[in-house]
C-alpha cells in the first residue's frame, strides 16, 4: 500500500499512496484517465475495504517520513463525503507522527482541519490546490464537478491561517483556454492574497490515449473552435505546448519573484519540510 519514492523530486514525499481509484470530480483534462494507468470505469470511484487497515499495518512497520496521497484520484473525491477514508488516514498518519503532501480540487479538505493542525505541529505537511483558472464559471465547465477556484482559494486562506503550508498547483495549462497572462496573473494575485506560499506551474497539457479522446469530445461540446485549431496545430501530439509557453513563463517568473511566492520545486520542498527524511518508499 505504501510505496517507496526515491528521494522524492515531487513535493519531496517518501512514500505515495492511493486510497482512491478513479475520480468523480470530472476535469476534462485529467490524466489519470490514461489507458495506462488501467483505471476501468473512471468516473466511479473505487477503494479497497482493507485500505485503513494495510495502511495502519505498514506505518507501523516503515520509517518516518511523508506520505504523498491521491495521485490516481482527489482524496477528496465524492466519495469521500460518504466514506471518510482520508479522515481515516490522516488520523493514522497522525497517530503514527508520519508527514503529508495532498493535492485537491475540492474545499472538504477543510473538515480535517483539526487532525492537519495536529499533523503540522509535528512533522512536514503540504496543501497543494490544484488551480487552473481563477474564473468560478470556465472552472465548472472543465472541473465540472470540483469545487470552484473561489472555495478553494477560501479553503486556502483558512488553511493557510492555521499555519498550514499551502499553494497552488497550476497544471495543466490549457492551449487556447487558460493560457493567456490575464488568467496567470490571477491565480498568482489570487494564491498570495489567500496565503498560498508557492505556486507549482507546468505550462502544458499531455494527451494520450484515452484521455485524449475524452478531452477531444469535451472540446467538441464546450469549445467547438479551440477544437478545430487543436486539430491544426497538436493532431495526436503528447504534449501540448500553448503557442504562449515563452512569455507566460516570463511573466509567471515575474510576478511570482516580486510576491516572494516559490516556485522552484526545490525552495517549495525546503519551505515545508521541519525535517529531513530518509528516502521515499511506496505504501500502496
Ligand atoms: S480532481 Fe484530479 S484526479 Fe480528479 S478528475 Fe480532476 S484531475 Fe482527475
Amino acid at each position: 500500500m505504501l510505496f517507496n519514492t526515491k528521494s522524492s523530486e515531487w513535493f519531496g514525499t517518501d512514500y505515495t499512496m492511493n486510497i482512491y481509484r478513479g475520480c468523480n470530480l470530472g476535469c476534462i483534462y485529467c490524466d489519470s484517465r490514461s489507458d495506462c494507468y488501467r483505471i476501468d470505469n473512471f468516473d466511479n470511484v473505487q477503494t479497497k475495504a482493507s485500505c485503513i487497515s494495510t495502511l495502519k499495518r505498514e506505518l507501523a512497520q516503515k520509517k518516518n517520513g511523508v506520505i504523498g496521497f491521491g495521485s490516481m484520484s482527489d482524496p477528496y473525491n465524492h466519495a469521500d463525503t460518504r466514506l471518510h477514508l482520508t479522515r481515516q488516514a490522516l488520523t493514522l498518519i497522525e497517530q503514527y507522527r508520519f508527514g503529508a503532501v495532498m493535492c485537491t480540487k475540492s474545499h472538504l479538505i477543510l473538515r480535517d482541519i483539526d487532525l492537519l493542525k495536529k499533523i503540522n505541529d509535528h512533522s512536514s505537511l503540504l496543501i497543494g490546490f490544484s488551480i487552473t483558472t481563477t474564473d468560478d464559471k470556465l472552472c465548472k465547465k472543465i472541473e465540472r464537478h470540483a469545487s470552484t477556484a473561489s472555495q478553494r482559494l477560501a479553503a486556502m486562506e483558512k488553511l493557510a491561517q492555521q499555519g498550514i503550508y499551502t499553494g497552488t498547483v497550476l497544471m495543466p495549462v490549457l492551449p487556447f483556454i487558460t493560457d493567456n497572462i490575464d488568467n496567470i496573473t490571477k491565480i498568482i494575485h489570487e494564491t498570495h492574497s489567500h496565503g498560498g506560499q508557492f505556486i507549482f506551474p507546468w505550462f502544458t497539457l499531455s494527451l494520450r490515449d484515452s484521455q485524449r479522446e475524452y478531452y477531444h469530445l469535451w472540446l467538441e461540446k464546450l469549445f467547438p473552435e479551440q477544437r478545430q485549431i487543436y486539430s491544426h496545430t497538436y493532431q495526436n501530439h503528447y504534449l501540448l505546448y500553448s503557442p504562449n509557453y515563452k512569455i507566460l513563463q516570463t511573466v509567471f517568473i515575474k510576478e511570482c519573484n516580486k510576491l516572494g511566492i516559490k516556485y522552484n520545486m526545490s525552495d517549495i520542498i525546503s519551505g515545508y519540510k521541519k525535517n529531513k527524511y530518509t528516502p521515499q518508499l511506496d505504501l500502496f
